[in-house]
């Protein structure tokens, strides 16, 4: 049972959350989380920003709680301090995710445990995965930047069988009319 259970958390996240801002905080901590490791790019900022108003006041919220923070990027030393400098926070660069090697840097910084330490991170195969790989409990959220266009995308993909099938059904006329 354990093993399956296992198996299930490397293929999925542990939770889904629309946005990194709309996490639960107090309550994960209430719920004897106490280390945090977080993506940045498209996680906390668009790709590639520095910190915003919202993120500083994120950091400065989950210090408060009670929170070891990390942030871990496959980006360089540079991208990572600029994010990091009104933060202020543990950092992990060029952690060669998903490789499980920069989490265990990042949870040794933080002076946390496998236990009771969590991923954050808008992509399953970079972000979580090697989380997953640890036992960590991961939490996915979407993208900030291209949330519009990931959507759209989605959208299309399902469309795409709804409308071969209707292009294919007795509905289906040459003359744009629509189904009575
Ligand atoms: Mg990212």
């Amino acid at each position: 049972m354990k093993n399956k259970q296992k198996k299930q958390t490397l293929f999925y996240p542990s939770e889904l959350i629309s946005s990194t801002y709309r996490i639960d905080f107090e309550r994960l901590y209430a719920e004897g989380w106490r280390g945090i490791i977080f993506d940045i790019d498209n996680t906390l900022v668009p790709h590639g920003a520095p910190a915003d108003e919202r993120a500083i006041r994120l950091f400065r919220r989950l210090k408060k709680i009670g929170f070891e923070c990390c942030l871990v990027s496959n980006n360089k030393k540079p991208r990572v301090e600029m994010f990091n400098k009104e933060i202020q926070v543990h950092m992990v660069w060029l952690a060669h995710k998903p490789l499980s090697a920069g989490y265990r840097k990042a949870i040794k910084e933080m002076g946390t445990q496998e236990h009771n330490t969590l991923v954050i991170g808008d992509q399953i195969f970079t972000d979580l995965w090697g989380g997953s790989f640890l036992g960590l409990k991961t939490i996915l959220v979407l993208p900030i930047n291209p949330k519009e266009e990931i959507q759209i995308v989605l959208k299309r993909i399902l469309e795409r069988p709804i409308l071969w099938l209707y292009r294919h059904s007795q509905y289906y006329s040459n003359e744009h009319e629509l189904p009575g």
